[in-house]
């Protein structure tokens, strides 16, 4: 049914880039083997093997012959056959998918024991105890991952074994108690499986293999793979892998290591051993393992290969690596190798670290940082030398640090807020009616629930610190109060939570922000000493990035403050000025005159009112930005924005009409929102609808802009203002602004002299506008694809609503991996975009191409954004280094 499949990889056969096919275990086994390390000999039975069996709920055929000649091969090379009863050869079956992968079926040591080979392996090996030890193990392990026999049952048996000789630890258990316990272990399967545990060596193996096989689809493998969008159709590869013994007395032992320190990326020996030990004793905790570096008084020689083999690795991966190793009577054993995980700091300073070491060039460390990390080392942090009072731990759900008051209900969250308070919002879960108190709360606090809570999918959304699923936490909404034991924290006590880490601590834990902010904000500078490493290293990525990428980066935003901050870190121009934030304050006077005007009179006087205030703010982000594009959005949102809430107005129109005290003011607003009340605001009278609709709004705000520009120029600046249409649909509705905006420009430019070259485009945030693009940039010198609206449109929901409604269940199903609106759907919204572009620069060769939004800081999106070949991208200004970054790496 295969031919020509070959389903077994010898580890002689492989290298390290099979991943996808001997997954990641297999292929680092085989590639140390190929290195000439140390490695037990073994093969791998690859997840082609695997995705057939799940496929067809069949092993293929060809599988067992290819395995037997595989173990025959293994046999003669070892010299004993597996389960060989004076001699037997032992392996291990290890599962070992492309991505590790947590909740998988583990490993099981010592296959090819039984009754009778136990003691032949005995006399091998000079040592009765050894040898009951393993096959106590062997019956443990199998019992528990290939049969599902509760691991608890064989745990309990061997605590029992140690409290009746009154000694703490398992190497105190002498042959015989090992004996004992092996019958007790194997009466636990016989009750607990319905069968014996089998006695032929093959048969273990076989059983273990269709085991691994099978885990791929085990429940906590799937939601693994569901969290970290791990494709679920990979299956897994099998390793078997003759057996080396650290549980061979004092001088065997088995250790964990690292190349460097995966916390702070300093080169040193890092890592724990443990003497007479097997596997997973190491990391299990079952005693207490001695530092690496001991190793080296415990047995020189060993302890000497294994730097060689560390340094040989690095130098070879030109990364850092993790290791695992086996000592057996002295000898040194390699038994996993693979680029180890590492913390966001040391990520930066091992890349540069590389980078001295002349072990990857400057692309390459572009390569080995990510946007999400930088973006972590941002985040404010609680200060480390605090003095803190730890209540509980949960999952660490959205970053940040948030100290505030506790309260328990959504209500008084925004109650508190509005009067000055800073607060926590603490349920056991949340419910889309908890959105307005999560908005108006510091950070949000479940005892329930995990990364793809509500909670934690809503603050990620909003970048609010959250803290989930700290179950340790006894959250009584009722009385208002949560206790951890004894310890209660009413309503108004101040807690303190880290996003990051999880932890929740008992009062105020002072913020401290991160040393990288105070880098990109001038306030530091990169020096050589120690405590500014990590922003050294940061400092000489971003300048890799900012050599390499093609694509610009502007910041969103609307007043000079911000702009300034911008331009600290790094923004070269304005991508998005929301002109409505100019709207609102003391100025909504000058708006609802504006609304409710009923002759041009009346508009023009309130128009000209507000001219004035709008040049001025111009002229100031003019003068922030100087010599660096700044692209104006006319205004954007539906009027009733400006006026009061119905409701409110309603009320007290009605108390004003009891006491007969008529303000006609108030019923003339109230008649405009009544007038100017929308089903569906976002599809309403809102862009250049206002812009048509509301004669010489439009052209006050580019009068503003123009006379803002000219004052600049007068002054000796260089301002490079553009301006931008909203919500355009199709070129006539262009057309139209922008003949009006071009008259007022000239009467501008023959009133001051000044020569302001404005340049004039719009958003394409519509589909028509998408798909209409050729005839839009007749009349358009640039586009900013709007992807907010763009996606909201594009998918017909509103991201104010769905986010909070029905986005958990839809993440949970998979049906996203992630929301749309944090990354941009690239095969939906992202082939709008990518045929505007092509139809735009067909129309107009010059055309300038840029997106603003959220999806502008998204570092996937960024990478799309650069393939696509738009000329910039626009963000907030705290995510301008991430896009800066990411658009390196996308372009080295
Ligand atoms: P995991 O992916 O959980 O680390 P492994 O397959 O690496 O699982 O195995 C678990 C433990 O058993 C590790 O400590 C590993 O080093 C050890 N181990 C695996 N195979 C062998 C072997 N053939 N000889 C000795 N120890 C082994
Ligand atoms: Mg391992
Ligand atoms: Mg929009």
């Amino acid at each position: 049914d295969h031919p020509d499949q070959k389903f077994v990889y010898d580890f002689t056969e492989g290298n390290r880039d099979l991943k996808d096919l001997l997954g990641g275990k297999g292929a680092n086994l085989a590639e140390m083997t190929n290195l000439g390390l140390p490695v037990p000999p073994g093969f791998t039975i690859t997840t082609e093997a695997c995705r057939v069996y799940l496929d067809s709920g069949e092993e293929p055929t060809a599988l067992r012959d290819e395995v037997s000649a595989h173990l025959d091969a293994l046999e003669r090379h070892m010299g004993k056959k597996l389960g060989q009863t004076d001699d037997p050869l032992l392996v291990s079956v290890r599962s070992g998918a492309k991505f590790s992968m947590p909740g998988m079926m583990d490993t099981v040591l010592n296959i090819g024991l039984s009754d009778d080979s136990v003691a032949g392996l005995a006399r091998q090996a000079g040592d009765e105890r050894f040898a009951w030890d393993s096959y106590r193990r062997l019956i443990q392990m199998f019992g528990k991952t290939v049969l599902g026999i509760d691991g608890d049952l064989f745990e309990e048996a061997l605590e029992e074994a140690k409290t009746a000789k009154k000694v703490a630890v398992d190497t105190d258990l002498d042959a015989a108690d090992l004996q004992k316990l092996v019958k007790q272990f194997k009466k636990i399967v016989k009750n607990h499986a319905g069968r014996d545990f089998p006695q032929d060596a093959r048969e273990q193996m076989d059983l273990a293999v269709t085991a691994v096989f099978d885990s791929w689809n085990g429940d906590r493998a799937k939601l693994y793979r569901r969290q970290e969008r791990i494709p679920g159709d990979l299956g897994t590869a099998v390793n078997i892998c003759s057996m080396v013994f650290g549980n061979l007395g004092p001088d065997s032992g088995t250790g964990v290591a690292f190349t460097r320190d995966p916390a702070s990326g300093q080169q040193g020996v890092y890592g724990d051993y443990l003497q007479n030990a097997q596997g997973e004793d190491v990391v299990a905790g079952i005693r207490n393992t001695v530092p690496l570096a001991e190793l080296e008084k415990i047995d020189k020689a060993s302890y000497d290969q294994l730097m060689q083999i560390m340094e040989t690795l690095e130098n070879h991966y030109r990364d850092l690596c993790d290791i695992e190793f086996t000592i057996e009577r002295g000898r040194l054993w390699m038994l996993q190798t693979r680029v180890g995980k590492r913390t966001a700091g040391a990520a930066f300073r091992i890349a540069t670290q590389l980078v001295d070491q002349g072990l990857i060039d400057e692309a390459e460390a572009l390569q080995r940082v990510t946007g999400a990390q930088l973006a972590q080392l941002m985040f404010p942090r609680f200060d480390e030398e605090a003095e803190v009072e730890l209540l509980g731990r949960g999952i660490a759900a959205s970053p940040g640090a948030a100290v505030g008051k506790a309260v328990f209900d959504s209500y008084t969250a925004i109650k508190w807020s509005r009067s000055g308070e800073k607060v926590i919002l603490i349920r056991r879960e949340t419910n889309p009616d908890d959105l307005d108190g999560m908005i108006a709360a510091e950070g949000i606090l479940t005892s329930r629930g995990g990364k793809t809570s509500h909670a934690a999918v809503v603050a990620r959304g909003m970048g609010k610190t959250c803290v989930c699923g700290a179950e340790e936490l006894e959250v009584d909404t009722k009385r208002r109060r949560l206790s951890v034991g004894t310890t209660v924290v009413e309503e108004g006590d101040v807690v303190s939570i880290d996003g990051s880490t999880g932890k929740v601590y008992l009062g105020e834990v002072p913020v401290v922000p991160p040393p990288v902010v105070e880098y990109f904000e001038g306030r530091m500078h990169a020096g050589a000493d120690d405590a500014d490493e990590l922003v050294a290293a940061v400092h000489r990525i971003m300048a890799y990035a900012d050599r390499v990428r093609r694509l610009r980066v502007r910041a969103n935003a609307d007043n000079a403050e911000d702009a300034l901050r911008a331009r600290r870190f790094g923004a070269q121009g304005i991508g998005l000025c929301r002109t409505e934030h100019m709207f609102l304050g003391e100025r909504r006077e000058m708006v609802e005159k504006l609304i409710l005007a009923d002759t041009d009179a009346e508009r023009t006087a309130a128009l000209d009112q507000l001219l004035p205030l709008q040049r001025q703010d111009f002229i100031e982000l003019f003068e922030a930005m100087d010599g660096l594009p700044v692209t104006v959005r006319l205004l954007d949102p539906p009027l009733h924005e400006f006026l009061p809430d119905i409701t409110e107005l309603s009320v007290r129109v009605a108390l004003a009409e009891s006491r007969e005290d008529h303000n006609e003011n108030d019923l003339r607003l109230l008649q405009a929102v009544h007038r100017l009340h929308e089903q569906n605001p976002m599809l309403g009278l809102r862009g250049v609808r206002l812009g048509l609709v509301i004669p010489g709004l439009f052209g006050m705000q580019v009068r503003a802009i123009a006379e803002a520009a000219a004052a600049r120029k007068d002054a000796k600046g260089d301002p490079r203002a553009e301006i931008m249409i909203p919500l355009v649909g199709t070129v006539q509705e262009l057309e139209i602004v922008r003949d009006e905006a071009e008259q007022v420009i000239a009467e501008v430019e023959a009133a001051t002299g000044a020569r302001l070259k404005l340049a004039l485009g719009t958003m394409i945030e519509l589909p028509r506008a998408a798909l209409t693009a050729g005839q839009i940039a007749e009349a358009a010198e640039f586009f900013s694809f709007g992807t907010n609206d763009l996606t909201q449109t594009v998918w017909g929901f509103s991201r104010d609503d769905v986010e909070a409604s029905f986005f958990t269940a839809y993440l949970e199903k998979g049906i996203f991996g992630v929301s749309p609106f944090e990354t941009i759907d690239k095969d939906g919204v992202g082939a709008l975009v990518r045929s505007a572009v092509a139809a735009g620069r067909a129309t107009r060769p010059g055309l300038k191409l840029g997106v603003c939004g959220e999806h502008g800081g998204d570092p996937e999106s960024v990478h799309f954004f650069h393939e696509v070949g738009l000329d910039y991208v626009s963000c907030s200004p705290f995510r301008i280094p991430v896009a800066r970054l990411e658009a390196g790496r996308a372009a080295a």
